[in-house]
């Protein structure tokens, strides 16, 4: 039987792709939404619980426990996924924390570490074992997972704000390094995401701040011309184009998805 003719038809039948820090949050929801497009979805997360049930809802997916920050634990991962896979076209380093939300000098070189170790050499270490499985093949797709931090200053968050600029960086050197051998590589650079992450950001920043819930909140709210929380599904929509033929020719960008925004200002009015 010709399982093939048993499939719905999709943009990414055929295709087999990576999500990092895929089990919950914005990467849950870019997997399930390749996995309805027709790919092959391996999720990576470091949550053991969040693994299993992604696992229980998506049949079809494949998935292992990984801090992404632990090079030989992805360099395992890549060994499953070849085992599992024998290919790969699409990887979304969508694996980021927040990390400290604090003022330079109050920020502790552990916890400075930490989040560049997770947001910025996780990212590498995925890139670098995914690049000759691409090149294999002689396509690809790279998606980086930044941030609009990525495109301002944004103060209380250096650490994660550094991450996320280099990444802007990489995205380009890849997209130069990697273009000749057919590999685009993109960065989609999101505003705050609605859900239990940035609810958390808020009210962790109204505690150290020793500011009301509601006036951060409206701070990140005023961030947008369109005064809006961007939701996953916004970011999920732009990683299908990109995964798609209809992102055939884009490479080296960074796309803003945040209702646009001209400064990460944090004033407290
Ligand atoms: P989240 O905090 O909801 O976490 C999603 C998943 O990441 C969790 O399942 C968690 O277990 C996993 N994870 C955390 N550390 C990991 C590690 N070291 N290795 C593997 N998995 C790990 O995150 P999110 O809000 O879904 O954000 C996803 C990405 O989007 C991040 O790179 C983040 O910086 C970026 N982003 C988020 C927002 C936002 O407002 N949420 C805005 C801009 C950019």
């Amino acid at each position: 039987m010709n399982l093939a003719n048993k499939l719905p038809a999709g943009p990414l039948n055929g295709k087999a792709a990576l999500v990092t820090a895929g089990a919950s949050g914005i990467g849950r929801c870019i997997a399930e939404t390749l996995l309805a497009a027709g790919a092959r979805v391996f999720v990576c997360d470091v949550d053991r619980a969040a693994v299993v049930d992604f696992l229980g809802e998506n049949a079809t997916a494949s998935g292992a426990v990984v801090d992404v920050a632990d090079a030989a634990a992805v360099e395992g991962m890549y060994r499953q996924l070849e085992r599992e896979f024998g290919r790969l076209d699409l990887l979304v380093n969508n694996a980021g924390i927040a990390g400290p939300t604090a003022l330079v000098e109050d920020i502790e070189p552990d916890a400075w570490d930490r989040t560049v170790a997770v947001d910025l050499n996780g990212q590498f270490y995925c890139t670098k074992y995914a690049v000759p499985m691409m090149k294999r093949t002689g396509s690809g797709a790279i998606i980086n997972i930044s941030s609009n931090a990525g495109l301002f200053g944004f103060p209380y968050r250096s650490p994660y704000t550094a991450s996320k600029w280099a990444l802007i960086g990489l995205t380009k050197t890849w997209a130069m390094e990697l273009g000749p051998h057919n590999i685009r590589v993109n960065a989609l650079c999101p505003g705050s995401v609605k859900g239990p992450r940035i609810d958390g950001v808020i009210e962790r920043e109204a505690v150290e701040r020793g500011v009301p819930t509601a006036a951060v909140r409206d701070v990140y709210e005023r961030q947008s011309s369109m005064r809006l929380f961007v939701s996953a599904d916004d970011i999920a929509q732009m990683v299908l184009f990109l995964a798609s033929p209809a992102g055939a020719a884009v490479s080296g960008q960074s796309i803003a998805i945040d209702g646009h925004t001209e400064s990460l200002s944090c004033d407290i009015r």
